[in-house]
C-alpha cells in the first residue's frame, strides 16, 4: 500500500453531475437545468439574508427551533418530529448512513434521484434499482425486490427526472405491504407543484405508521437552492437517530432566517404553483405539437423524450448554441431524454421555439 485509500466501493461512485449554468460564448444564458423556481429568491428572504450578515459570527441554533416552529405551524405538524438539514440531501445521506450499511440493502426505482444511489453506496449498502413501467415507479416490482436484507426504500414523489407521481392510496398500500423493519423515505421535493388531487406529500402516511419519513426542501418552489435547506417529518425514533448523527450546526444562520421569511412571503407558493401548472401545460402542448414526446409531469419540469441518444444530444447542442441550458439525464439511465425546467413565460417560449426549429431543420 502506498497511501491512504478509501473503501473500494467509494471509487465506484460516479460524482453527482449538477445542471450546468453557463454556455461559452453566449451573451445571455437561460438556465433550465436544475429545477430552480421560476421567480428567483422571495424578497422577504433576500432581506432576511441581508439582516443575517451581522449575526453570522455566532453559531446557528443547532436545533433550528424557530424554523421548526414555523414549519409546524404551516403544515399543522408537531415541531418535535421535524429535523432540518443542509438541503434535503443532507438528510438523505443521514438515512443511508444510519439505516443502511454492509448487508443492509437499499431499494429505489431505476430512474429515481441519483443521490439515493450515491449515499447508499457511500454507506456500504447494496443499492437495487428496480425497472420502471412507462417512466413511472412500479410499486409491485419494488415490493418484489425487497428481501429480508432490505432496510430502506426511497421514492421521490413526484419523481425527478421523470415527473411521475404515485397516488396517496397506492403509496399507503405499498407501505402496508412492506416489512415493518423497512424505512420508507418519501422524497417530496416537488410537493408544492403537484396539481393532481390523489396526492399526499407523505404527512398522512408518516402519521399513520412508525416507519415512514417525508423529506421536503426549500430549494425548489421556495427559491433557496443556494442556501442549502431542507427538512423531514419523521417518527420520534427516527428523529432521535437523526439528532444523534447529523452535524450539530448543519443549517446556517442565514439559511434558517431565509427559510422562515420564505414561508411568510405572501402568495409566493400559490403564485408559483399556478404559474407552473399553466406553463407546464404550455410546454407540454408546444413540444407535443412539434412532434416531441413529453412524459406527464407533476413537477416543475418535463422530461422530453427524443427516442434516440443521438437526437437528444443534437437537441441539447442546438439549444446550447442559443444559450439555453437544459439537463442531460444519461446519469439517470435516460440518455435519449432531456429534462427541462419550467421557467418564466418567456423562457418556456424560447424552449418551444428552439425545439420546434430543431425538429424542422436541426
Ligand atoms: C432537487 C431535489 C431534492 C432537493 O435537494 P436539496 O438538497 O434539498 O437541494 C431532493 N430530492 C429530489 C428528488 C430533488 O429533485
Amino acid at each position: 500500500m502506498t497511501g491512504p485509500t478509501p473503501r473500494p466501493e467509494i471509487l465506484g461512485i460516479h460524482p453527482y453531475v449538477a445542471g450546468e449554468s453557463t454556455v461559452a460564448g453566449a451573451n445571455r444564458t437561460v438556465k433550465l437545468s436544475s429545477n430552480e423556481g421560476a421567480f428567483g429568491v422571495p424578497p422577504g428572504a433576500q432581506a432576511a439574508i441581508r439582516e443575517a450578515t451581522e449575526e453570522v459570527f455566532r453559531y446557528p441554533d443547532g436545533g433550528a427551533t424557530a424554523l421548526r416552529a414555523a414549519l409546524g405551524k404551516r403544515w399543522g405538524l408537531d415541531p418535535a418530529r421535524i429535523v432540518c438539514g443542509a438541503g434535503s440531501d443532507d438528510l438523505l445521506y443521514q438515512f443511508c448512513l444510519s439505516y443502511g450499511g454492509p448487508g443492509r440493502d437499499i431499494v429505489m426505482s431505476a430512474h429515481g434521484f441519483t443521490i439515493y444511489e450515491i449515499a447508499g453506496v457511500y454507506a456500504g449498502s447494496k443499492v437495487i434499482k428496480v425497472p420502471e413501467r412507462d417512466m413511472a415507479t412500479d410499486l409491485d416490482a419494488m415490493l418484489a425486490a425487497v428481501s429480508p436484507a432490505t432496510r430502506l426504500v426511497f421514492i421521490a414523489n413526484p419523481n425527478n427526472p421523470t415527473g411521475s407521481m404515485v397516488s396517496a392510496e397506492a403509496l399507503a398500500r405499498f407501505r402496508a405491504a412492506l416489512p415493518a423493519h423497512v424505512l420508507l423515505v418519501i422524497d417530496s421535493a416537488y410537493a408544492e407543484y403537484v396539481t393532481a388531487d390523489e396526492y399526499d406529500a407523505g404527512i398522512k402516511l408518516v402519521d399513520a405508521t412508525d416507519n415512514t419519513v417525508m423529506t421536503r426542501t426549500f430549494s425548489k418552489i421556495f427559491g433557496l437552492g443556494g442556501m442549502r435547506i431542507g427538512w423531514c417529518y419523521a417518527p420520534p425514533a427516527v428523529v432521535d437517530v437523526l439528532n444523534r448523527v447529523r452535524g450539530p450546526f448543519n443549517v446556517s444562520v442565514a439559511a434558517q432566517a431565509a427559510a422562515i421569511a420564505a414561508l411568510a412571503e405572501p402568495g409566493w407558493v400559490e403564485h408559483s404553483r399556478a404559474h407552473n401548472a399553466e406553463f407546464r401545460q404550455v410546454m407540454t402542448d408546444g413540444l407535443t405539437a412539434a412532434g416531441i414526446k413529453v412524459w406527464p409531469s407533476q413537477g416543475n419540469f418535463v422530461l422530453a423524450d427524443f427516442v434516440t441518444v443521438d437526437k437528444a444530444n443534437a437537441a441539447d447542442a442546438f439549444l446550447r448554441k442559443r444559450g439555453i441550458i437544459v439537463r442531460k439525464v444519461g446519469g439517470y439511465g435516460l440518455p435519449h431524454c432531456l429534462r427541462i425546467t419550467i421557467g418564466t413565460a418567456e423562457e418556456v417560449g424560447l424552449i418551444i421555439e428552439g425545439l420546434t426549429e430543431f425538429v424542422r431543420h436541426g
